[in-house]
């Protein structure tokens, strides 16, 4: 047998077992499915003398000394050296036994980052191992670095997937696709060996993801090439559902037009009308709306739910945040001033006893829209009859959140119409592979009189001076977003960033009203910060990320980002895109420290140059180096493991032709491979 149960590997016990569980490690085919995120050289010693601090390198040492200490913090430290210099090791975190190891004139080999600490070079907790001697032989093959979690190790993650892609040679699981016509040298066992265990003639950058090496182009080919069989047998099963068809626009129709303040943008209109046609058919309609942040989504989806509710069916409105979700509550009440008795908000933060009440509501039918977040996945939620769900910024939730919904009728023989919510750009023709089995509608216009936002860069340096400039600004009538990065706390400084910022302003402009908002608070304190910065009573609103998504506050005109050069360009858009939505001029100021790396700077420039999502997107893709973590997973759009559909879109063409090839003559080959690369990931069945 080629797949084989985790138990049947050697060192895996029931607690191992539950850990890689939790990475997504089912069975052995998923051991050799874990790919490398990166990788090591551990096949040559390098010279202390001759590296650079900041290098990851592998060295080779003779302890001299090891000693643990107690202040400030407890640490274990180990004086070693090379034939050439010597360096410092540090430890936080171990145990006595290690501390034994470290015998002087131990030999050691190291594996971590060269740092310049006081006292010379240190390295901080690196991969390391005892040897014999100098004379034990390297690796003879390029070391992977996997995707590990805690109380599961690299060393024992690369034993076990050693096992399982040695039990994967039973040719039963290799499918012939060069007989479909793909193009590749590779089968897929080789791939696999070379990908886990590149030989050391192999350069990293063409093995690593992104890579051009042959191996990782044989599996992300694959990959497309499943997951568009995936797409086809999901179109094939929608077609067979029957959804309510959703024809009458009567008191929620007219209700949300005669409270919307504006008159629709016709890029509005157009995707109201491909909604309205859509949801009048008995096919569950599965609609993409993609429109740039601030291009006004959400009328189009209270639309949507109002017309539904009108014929008699439950409306489900998802967000990916409690604080997004409660502001479309907020909006939505204002839209329908008649009916709250029958609009409900349910997220993690909703009371135990309004949830019951709401469970109730929604099974008997009474409310009628619901807004939540991933609480509505919840299995003990069911509607009477759901008819209609939105998701709103979809690239936010995992697929699997999204299709457990739809099974959620007690009336099982409806299936739900399903729009979906984007601002993520990806170009259209990406977009219709992606979204094979969707429809996809585009706002491709601003609502009018918006000016377009200048971006500005500015020095860390000139921090001070900014403040004093944005005090004038409140003064003037100005609101301000002030976000800032949230520094990891493997970097070990104990500085909040919010804390420091806001302390700053308030001694700097103490007479200008300054609140603050971050995750950890709770979410009705969030709610009630967010509201009354809306309400103007807060002047400047100093924030982490948690503004990124749906914050809408017309009135706020001008958006600060502190080091503008730790977030990506698609966040930084996405952040910029809070301000502009009224009719004044709107500013955003870049923050950056001094030193800051090529794309980093790149970055900057293309914000300056542009607001449009789309052109942003496609720079994104061309600045983004090979081996850059970047993926679906950020852009957000489908859960592949290895593709990028940005940079891998080259194989777009190629792997359609095979995947409708495969589809149309080989169901077994196509089910095999859908099973292999989409199963956990998509719920192709229950769809
Ligand atoms: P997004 O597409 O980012 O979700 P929103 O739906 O939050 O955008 O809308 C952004 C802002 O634009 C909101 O303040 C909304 O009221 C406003 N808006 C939406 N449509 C129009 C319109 N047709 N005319 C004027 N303002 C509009
Ligand atoms: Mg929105």
């Amino acid at each position: 047998m080629a797949n084989l149960d985790l138990e049947n590997i050697s060192g895996v016990g029931p607690s191992i077992k539950n850990k890689l569980n939790g990475i997504g490690i089912f069975n052995s085919r998923d051991l050799c499915f874990h790919l490398p995120i990166n990788y090591q050289d551990r096949t040559r010693v390098k010279d202390l003398a001759g590296s650079q601090v900041g290098d990851e390198i592998f060295i080779e040492c003779k302890v001299v000394s090891c000693q643990i200490l107690y202040k400030p913090r407890k640490m274990m430290i180990i004086k070693a050296a090379d034939k050439s210099r010597s360096i410092l090791i540090r430890f936080f975190y171990f145990n006595p036994g290690q501390a034994k190891q470290f015998k002087a004139n131990n030999v050691i080999r190291l594996y971590g980052i060269l740092r310049l600490g006081r006292y010379g070079l240190e390295m901080i907790h690196p991969e390391y191992q005892m040897v014999e001697n100098e004379d034990t032989p390297t690796e003879n093959h390029l070391t992977a670095v996997y995707r590990a979690t805690k109380g599961l190790s690299q060393n024992q993650l690369r034993k076990f997937i050693g096992a399982a892609v040695e039990a994967y040679k039973d040719s039963s699981e290799e499918i012939d696709l060069q007989k479909y016509g793909l193009s590749s040298e590779l089968s897929l066992i080789q791939a696999l060996r070379n990908i886990h265990f590149p030989t050391k003639d192999i350069a990293i950058e063409n093995i690593m993801p992104g890579g051009q090496h042959p191996a990782r182009q044989r599996l992300v080919k694959e990959e497309m090439i499943a997951f568009q069989l995936g797409m086809a047998s999901l179109k094939d099963r929608q077609a067979h559902l029957k959804a309510p068809p959703l024809e009458k626009q009567e008191d929620w129709y007219k209700s949300v037009l005669n409270n919307f303040p504006h008159a629709l943008t016709g890029a509005q209109e157009k995707v109201v009308n491909e909604i309205q046609k859509d949801i009048s058919n008995h096919v569950p309609m599965m609609r993409l709306v993609q429109g740039d942040v601030g291009s006004g989504k959400t009328i189009v989806a209270a639309i949507a739910a109002a017309q539904s509710i009108d014929n008699n069916v439950q409306v489900a409105f998802m967000a990916p945040t409690t604080l997004l979700a409660e502001q479309h509550y907020l909006n939505l009440k204002d839209y329908f001033p008649d009916y709250e008795d029958s609009l409900a908000l349910l997220t993690s933060a909703t009371k135990a006893k309004d949830k019951e009440r709401i469970k109730k509501a929604l099974l008997s039918g009474s409310i009628k829209l619901v807004i939540g977040t991933h609480a509505l996945f919840q299995d003990d939620i069911s509607f009477s009859l759901l008819g209609l769900i939105i998701i709103d910024e979809q690239h936010r939730f995992g697929v699997n959140q999204r299709l457990s919904l739809r099974s959620k009728n007690t009336e099982a023989s409806f299936a739900p119409h399903q729009l979906t919510l984007t601002a993520t750009p990806i170009p259209r023709t990406m977009a219709m592979s992606v979204y094979a089995n969707m429809s996809i509608s585009v706002i491709d216009e601003l609502p009018p009189g918006r000016l377009p936002i200048k971006t500005t860069a500015l020095s860390m340096n000139k921090k001070d001076e900014l403040i004093s400039r944005i005090g004038k600004a409140c003064m003037a009538g100005s609101q301000v977003y002030w976000v800032c990065a949230l520094i990891e706390e493997s970097e070990m400084m104990n500085a909040n960033p919010i804390e420091e910022t806001f302390d700053q302003i308030k001694n700097q402009i103490p007479s200008i009203k300054t609140n603050f908002l971050h995750g950890k608070m709770k979410a009705e304190d969030k709610l009630n910060t967010v509201n009354a910065f809306k309400r103007g009573e807060t002047e400047i609103l100093i924030s982490t990320t948690v503004i990124e998504v749906g914050v809408d506050v017309p009135s706020a005109d001008i958006m600060i980002i502190e080091n503008a050069e730790r977030f990506g360009l698609a966040q930084l858009h996405q952040l910029r895109g809070r301000i502009g939505r009224g009719t004044k001029q709107s500013h955003c100021i870049l923050l950056h420290n001094d030193f800051i790396g090529d794309i980093a700077k790149q970055r900057i420039e293309i914000l300056k140059e542009s607001s449009d999502g789309f052109y942003i997107a496609e720079k994104d893709l061309l600045i983004r180096g090979p081996g850059e973590i970047m993926g679906s997973q950020q852009t957000g759009v489908i859960p592949f493991k290895y593709t990028d559909l940005m940079r891998d879109s080259d194989y777009l063409e190629e792997t359609k032709l095979i995947a409708e090839k495969i589809y149309s003559t080989d169901k077994e080959n196509s089910k095999k491979l859908i099973q292999r690369w989409l199963s956990g990931s998509i719920e192709f069945a229950d769809a």
